[in-house]
């Protein structure tokens, strides 16, 4: 497979995550042709950054040496792999980047290497603020020679690039990532529920929980501006973590450990994407604990 250094990029995938990645690919210098299945996506993201808009994932990857996939689970990347594979030259590099299944990526990395396409795994945490700023956490899985190759590009929309083992071992270190993130999350929110009951300020709670041992991502990041700013616009879709936790309760099951906190978050998400309706962010999860508590969390003082 060839080794030399990448410089022209199809991105598939301009979602939430995929335009700010997309858009510091093209700061860096690399020529990024981007393609997106909902129509027009593509030619909006030219209009505002640049680059060259495809029509189609086959036309995307024409001439390109990598091929970036961003998308909401590996079931729309097995599609578009089954749409390019027989289109990909040789020597192509395919970084798959969404938070897909480890099982799934590597019988997909297995059928690439048979056509000498080499994949790695290369999901991102930080959500849209840090997608937007070029400092992700990748956690990416592969072999050497295509970490190595894949690393400039990588570089171009991360801060810290972390290499955690073979072909799907970064989007299993991802899931876990979330599920430990999730299980945040909803700890805090039934603290502040209870809380909120007893008389506390939430607010005053989240300032409290971040000054002591309490604090977390959630506490930090999530309460003030999503959960009682009552916004709920993280730009993280509540079905996409669903699904992470489905992935972390899989990874659990494949190497039979017993998880019963995972499979309790994991009913919950899919509990709040029934309640809560498609289309919201993962910041709504809250509302689920608050319909179980019959209790909304206020953004002020409490009161009485
Ligand atoms: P999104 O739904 O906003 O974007 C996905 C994009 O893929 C959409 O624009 C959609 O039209 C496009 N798409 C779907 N099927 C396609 C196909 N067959 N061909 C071409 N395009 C197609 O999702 P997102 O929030 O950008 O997340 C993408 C991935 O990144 C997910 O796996 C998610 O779990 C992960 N992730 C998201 C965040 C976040 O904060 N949003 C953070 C870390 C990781």
């Amino acid at each position: 497979m060839s080794g030399a250094a990448i410089r022209s990029v199809a991105f598939i995938g301009i979602g939430n995550m995929g335009w700010p990645m997309a858009a510091n690919l093209l700061r860096a210098g690399f020529s990024v042709t981007v393609c997106d299945a909902v129509a027009g996506r593509a030619e909006a993201f030219v209009a505002a950054q640049g680059g060259v808009a495809a029509s189609n994932a086959a036309a995307a990857v024409a001439g390109a040496e990598a091929v970036v996939t961003i998308l909401p689970t590996s079931a729309e990347v097995e599609a578009v792999l089954a749409e390019i594979a027989p289109v990909l030259a040789p020597g192509t590099l395919l970084i798959e980047m969404s938070s897909g299944s480890p099982l799934v990526t590597r019988r997909l990395a297995e059928e690439l290497a048979a056509r000498q396409v080499a994949m790695v795994d290369a999901p991102v945490s930080g959500g849209v603020p840090r997608a937007r700023t070029g400092e992700l956490a990748i956690m990416a899985g592969g072999e050497q020679a295509a970490l190595d190759r894949a690393e400039p590009v990588l570089k171009a929309m991360s801060t810290t690039i972390h290499r955690v083992g073979t072909v799907g071992a970064g989007q299993a270190m991802k899931a876990l990532n979330n599920l430990v993130s999730a299980g945040g999350f909803l700890i805090g929110i039934e603290a502040l529920l209870i809380g909120q009951r007893f008389g506390l300020d939430p607010a005053l709670m989240v300032d409290v929980l971040n000054a002591s041992t309490g604090m977390n991502n959630a506490t930090q990041k999530k309460f003030g501006p999503y959960v009682l700013s009552r916004a709920f616009d993280s730009g993280f879709g509540l079905d996409l973590m669903a699904k992470d936790l489905g992935i972390a309760l899989e990874v659990g099951r494949g190497t039979g450990t017993v998880t019963p906190f995972a499979a309790l978050l994991r009913e919950m998400a899919s509990s709040a994407v029934n309640l809560l309706g498609p289309g919201q962010d993962h910041t709504a999860f809250a509302r689920l604990s608050e319909a179980l508590a019959g209790t909304e969390l206020w953004p002020g003082p409490a009161a009485g």
